[in-house]
This record gives C-alpha cells, sequence and structure tokens, in this order.
C-alpha cells in the first residue's frame, strides 16, 4: 500500500483491489456489498467535509469476519475502515484511499453481564440506547451519551463523551479491557475485568480513540452504574453567557457531583424550543441534572441554586417526572438537528473545544463576541461541566466568502482553546478535519510518536489510513 506525501494517501492498484473483492466475494457471498448508494451511506455523511466512499462494504456477524476481512486486505494491500453507525464528526469513515469498509451494527450482542461487579461484555455494534434498553430491569445503566444513538465500538474509538461525562467520565474511563483484531488478523487482549491494572502497557487506552488506525475492535468490557435512587433535572436561565459559565465554574470548584450541566445560549435555546417543540425561556440556559439520594439531590440543587444567584440566575424549574426528564434531554441531544433545521441545504460543522474549567467564560464570550463581529450564524451548545462546548455553524457550502469567514472563524477559535492551555477537540476527535491543528497543540515530537506507534502496529498502512496522522 503506497502512501506519499502526508496528509494524502494513494489508492491501491486497481489489480490488488480487483483480487481482493473477489477473494471477499467469495468468502461472504450477498454481505459484500459494492452498490453506490450503500458505498456512499458508509462515507462521511454529517457534516461539509466532502464524502468519500469505500470500494466495497462487508456486512460483519462475528469476530472471524473482521479476521478474514482484515487478513484478505493485507495480502492486497487493501485499506480496510471499521464502521459503527457513521454519526462521527471529522471525516473518520471516509475513504480517502478507498478500500473495504467493514460494517459492524449487526455484532450487536451483549455477551455478558455481570451485575455484581458492575460491568458488562458487548460487541462493537452495540449501540448505547439498546444497551441501556438491555440493562434497565436490572437497575444498572451505561451513562456515556453522545448525541447520537453511536455505537460502543465507534464511542470507543473516538473516545467520545456527552451529558454525562462531568459526573461519569468519558469513555476513556469506563472501557476496562478490549478484543483487537491487528494486522495479521490475530487478536489481541488488552486487559481483563479488574477494575484496575498496572500490568504493562497500558493497550486499553492506546485503542481507546484510536479512530479505527490501528486495529480493530471486536469485543469491548465496559463499566456500569446502579440507577441512581433519585434524578432530578432542572433548567435555569440566566442574564449573560459569562453568568451561567461563571455559576459552571463556582459549582466544580465547589464540588458539587453534578451528573449534567448544559450551556445553550439564547439562540440555541430559540432553535430547540422550535425544533423540539418547547417552552424554554430564551435567555442563557443551563440545563442541570442531580443524581443521587433525595437527600443529597435536594442538597445539591440547594448549593447550585445559591452559587446561580450570585451569577445572575434566575429560580429554576426542575423535575423528577421521567417523561419530562426524557423530553428535557432528547431536546438536548437534537441540538444539532435543530440548527440544522434553521437554514435548510445549508452545511452545518460542530466545532469541539475544551478548555480547563476556570477559561470557560472567557472561552465562549469571546467566541460569541467573534461570531458578531464575523456575521455568522452558530447557535452554542456545551457539556460546560467539562469545559467542553460546540458552535454549530451554519454556512452555505457554496457561498466562497461565507466558507472562508467560517474557516477563519474556527482557525481563530481553534487558537483561541489552545492559547488557554485547551484543546481542538474535547470528545469528537481529529479524523480528517481535525489534523491540521495537531501539531500546534502537541507539537511535532507528539506527531513523530503517534507516527511511530501508527507504522508499528500497521506497517502496510491499511487501517483507516489518512486519519488523525497520516503516515509520511
Ligand atoms: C447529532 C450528533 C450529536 C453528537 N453528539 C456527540 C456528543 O455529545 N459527544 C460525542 O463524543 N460525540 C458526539 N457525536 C459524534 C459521534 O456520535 C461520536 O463520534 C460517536 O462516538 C461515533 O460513533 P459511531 O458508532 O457512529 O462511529 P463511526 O462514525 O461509525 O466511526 C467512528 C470512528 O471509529 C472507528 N470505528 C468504529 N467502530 C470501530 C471498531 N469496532 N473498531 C475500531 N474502530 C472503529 C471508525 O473507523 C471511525 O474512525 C454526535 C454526532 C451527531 C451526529
Amino acid at each position: 500500500m503506497a502512501t506519499t506525501i502526508s496528509g494524502s494517501v494513494r489508492r491501491p492498484e486497481p489489480q490488488a483491489l480487483a483480487s481482493a473483492v473477489e477473494a471477499l466475494a467469495a468468502r461472504f457471498g450477498n454481505r459484500l456489498i459494492t452498490s453506490q448508494a450503500v458505498r456512499e451511506q458508509h462515507a462521511h455523511t454529517t457534516t461539509w467535509l466532502p464524502t468519500q466512499p469505500p470500494d466495497a462494504v462487508v456486512m460483519a456477524q462475528e469476530t472471524a469476519d473482521i479476521q478474514d476481512v482484515v487478513r484478505i486486505c493485507a495480502r492486497h494491500g487493501v485499506p480496510v475502515i471499521a464502521f459503527g453507525t457513521g454519526t462521527s464528526l471529522e471525516g473518520q469513515v471516509n475513504a480517502p484511499a478507498g478500500g473495504v469498509c467493514i460494517d459492524l451494527r449487526d455484532m450487536n450482542q451483549v455477551l455478558e453481564v455481570h451485575a455484581e461487579d458492575l460491568d458488562c461484555v458487548i460487541q462493537p455494534g452495540v449501540t448505547r440506547k439498546a444497551l441501556n434498553e438491555h440493562l434497565r430491569d436490572q437497575g444498572l445503566f451505561f451513562p456515556i451519551d453522545p448525541g447520537a444513538d453511536a455505537s460502543l465500538g465507534g464511542m470507543t474509538s473516538t473516545r467520545a463523551s456527552g451529558t454525562n461525562a462531568v459526573r461519569y467520565g468519558t469513555m476513556r474511563e469506563n472501557v476496562l479491557a478490549l478484543k483487537v483484531v491487528r494486522g495479521d488478523g490475530e487478536i489481541i487482549t488488552t486487559g481483563t475485568r479488574a477494575k484496575k491494572s498496572a500490568a504493562g502497557y497500558d493497550l486499553t487506552h492506546l485503542f481507546v480513540g484510536a479512530e479505527g488506525t490501528l486495529g480493530i475492535i471486536s469485543e469491548l468490557t465496559i463499566k456500569l452504574r446502579g440507577i441512581p435512587e433519585t434524578i432530578a433535572a432542572a433548567a435555569c436561565s440566566f442574564e449573560t453567557v459569562r453568568g451561567a459559565c461563571q455559576a459552571t465554574i463556582l459549582a466544580i470548584q465547589t464540588g458539587i457531583p453534578l451528573a449534567r450541566i448544559e450551556l445553550l445560549n439564547a439562540e440555541q435555546v430559540r432553535a430547540c424550543n422550535a425544533y423540539s417543540k418547547l417552552t424554554l425561556p430564551e435567555t442563557p440556559l443551563l440545563l442541570l441534572e442531580f443524581h443521587g439520594s433525595e437527600i443529597e439531590v435536594a442538597e445539591q440543587s440547594k448549593n447550585f441554586g445559591e452559587i446561580a444567584r450570585e451569577c445572575g440566575g434566575g429560580d429554576f424549574t426542575w423535575t423528577t417526572k421521567p417523561e419530562d426528564r426524557t423530553k428535557l434531554w432528547q431536546a438536548r441531544h437534537d441540538a444539532y438537528w435543530s440548527v440544522k433545521a434553521l437554514r435548510p441545504g445549508a452545511g452545518v460543522v460542530a466545532t469541539d473545544v475544551c478548555v480547563p474549567i476556570s477559561r470557560l467564560a472567557d472561552c465562549v464570550t469571546e467566541t460569541e463576541d467573534d461570531l458578531k463581529q464575523l456575521n455568522l450564524l452558530s447557535p452554542i451548545v456545551g457539556h460546560v461541566g467539562d469545559g467542553n462546548f460546540h458552535c454549530s455553524l451554519v454556512c452555505d457550502v457554496d457561498n466562497k466568502e461565507e466558507m472562508a469567514r467560517g474557516e477563519e472563524f474556527m482557525h481563530r477559535l481553534v487558537e483561541r482553546a489552545q492559547a488557554m492551555g485547551g484543546t481542538c477537540t474535547g470528545e469528537h476527535g481529529i479524523g480528517q478535519g481535525k489534523q491540521k491543528y495537531l501539531e500546534a497543540e502537541l507539537g511535532v515530537e507528539a506527531i513523530d510518536a503517534m507516527r511511530a506507534l501508527k507504522q508499528a502496529l500497521d506497517p502496510q498502512n491499511i487501517f483507516n489510513p489518512g486519519k488523525i496522522v497520516p503516515v509520511g
């Protein structure tokens, strides 16, 4: 598999690809699909990054299927791209060099649940909602909740998080062990069900966030939590975005164990009200959730209420009714689509910076000012308890001038966050869209180390080539 200048990859020789597809057809029959429509569905579809479809798609049903696809692709030097549910936002599932996409959605079995140890073993195609549906009757839940109903294999590979991360961490803190198919088709076991381990290099966390560039996850062992005794959700409106951010900073610094604290600026609230048929006050808003015993929840919300008043926050409405809570959080999870609905046909791209908590208010308010200055439409929503927020930038992709303003805005936002000690991506990953920011953030030495790891674990560069750090 030939790779050329950094950042670009070259397609395999046509004969090599034809031989690989022939071998896959013999092995998988009608589970090998080459129709244009299906190939395009397996490329990047969520933002304005260009769609680059694979040459073929294989529907995997078991680990042996993944091993055989990898072995056939390795034999012919053909790229292989894992596919969970395709909701990633930085071009992670695109196929710039073509190749074979392995669709893992049919590997959707919950293999073991160890309620007594608060963990379970699952296949990579299990989605977060399906897992929680499976666990509900056992009083257990899996807290990591990206807005989309993503697969656990994809969430692990993008180091995803969501609205519950402020209390329960990201995928990094919730994956105990993995089984990974490596370049020769053999399986790496990265850990055990032990809650902690110091056994050698931490391979589990090397593959968490690797975006399918080092191997393909065929099985996961993840942590579970007991469903809290009391769950209360609340909405608290603020006079200013800075006030809402200040309240968040104080709540985190004073150690209130918030389960969720999400910021929506007024523009985002308007979009959510319109899309999700809500009547939230159209001011800067914090959506909150408290978990614990009845007494603990009352204590947490009282403490937060005091902080909110200090920061220009009004009284907050709260509810413990499951149907109200579900409606509120579904609206939050639909924030991205509510923005898309603001200008049908326009492109939307979600930024994803994350800064140290004390810099949150400065970063968000300077960003709002920059949007006004550049005259761009971009509602803001964020997992602010982690210092992470998203601007859903709306641009007409055919309007070169508006796109140029959009690109300039995103560049300035990343520079602002990195200057504050933060990162260009809190949870969406690098993929193709954020490669250009990595060296400024981590330095060339870190890039060299990543490249060395890639070349050591995937010397043929067949695993999702052209992503994170393209090999030189
Ligand atoms: C409306 C919306 C809201 C979102 N909200 C959030 C949010 O709140 N937080 C957040 O973190 N993300 C969010 N996302 C982004 C997205 O949901 C996450 O990146 C998610 O983790 C992607 O999972 P997926 O199953 O769709 O993976 P895919 O998009 O299919 O794949 C993602 C990457 O993982 C690799 N991969 C997939 N499965 C495997 C495997 N088994 N082994 C190895 N590599 C694999 C793929 O090759 C690709 O590089 C949102 C997306 C949308 C559309």
